[in-house]
């Protein structure tokens, strides 16, 4: 077994026991491979290891990638931080997108992806640490722009994703997801429909699946230490 199988294997097991003890159906939580700056032949491991999601922060990293491996058989989701300039590549290249976070961004998209004659599935990103440094919108101004955004045609909005501050101790990130759960329950409430919360890395994935993560987005458990 390649140290990529061997890593994808016990990333799922413990899905599926983080799942069990918060009494979950394991088959509602997505893992998304997350593999920013790892060359193409890592990538092709894992699929040979059975991933079938991958995740990508850059376009123009990605669009080479995606190029060489092809989307038969596997989705390639968006989760960095994207400009309105490269709405159009993002909205041909990708199957989803984690990283919305303003309406600006959602317009643009819904345009491209109407020129295409696509739906393109979308997360809101929303920054709930209020850090200056990070992208996502805020925590309050995000029902807004779920209902601006349910109102976009070639967008199908799909829920919620943050990235919490980073802790040495993962239980330091609970109180983070539990809000993006809260957050996800008051929209569905304003009835928005929002399925889906990407939350969770490497470090913090278990932790995440207990508070509600249906897409849990992991790089370094499965490739190792990125170079860069
Ligand atoms: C890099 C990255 C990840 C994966 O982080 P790891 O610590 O390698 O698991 C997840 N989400 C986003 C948005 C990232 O940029």
């Amino acid at each position: 077994m390649s140290t990529i199988e061997e890593n994808l294997l016990r990333v799922k097991e413990k899905i599926e026991a983080a799942a069990k003890k918060a009494r979950r159906d394991p088959s509602r939580i997505k893992l998304i491979a997350v593999t920013k700056t790892m060359a193409v032949e890592k990538i092709q491991k894992a699929i040979q290891a059975g991933a079938t999601i991958f995740g990508e922060n850059y376009i123009q990293e990605a669009s080479q990638k995606i190029e060489e491996i092809g989307h038969a058989g596997i989705q390639w989701h968006f989760i960095g931080h994207l400009q309105t300039n490269k709405a159009k590549y993002a909205v041909k290249l990708f199957d989803v997108i984690h990283s919305v976070d303003s309406i600006k961004v959602a317009a643009e998209l819904n345009s491209r992806a109407a020129a295409i004659g696509k739906v393109m599935n979308c997360l809101i990103e929303v920054n709930l640490s209020q850090e200056e440094s990070k992208f996502g919108i805020s925590q309050e101004r995000t029902p807004e722009l779920a209902s601006e955004m349910n109102e976009l045609k070639n967008i199908s909005l799909q829920g919620l994703m943050t990235m919490p501050p980073y802790f040495d101790d993962p239980e330091l990130a609970r109180p983070y997801f539990i809000a993006l759960r809260k957050l996800q329950k008051k929209i569905v409430q304003d009835g928005i429909p929002l399925p889906e919360l990407s939350m969770g890395m490497s470090t913090d994935f278990e932790v995440a699946i207990e508070e509600g993560a249906t897409m849990v987005r992991v790089g370094r458990a499965i490739f190792g230490e990125r170079s860069e």
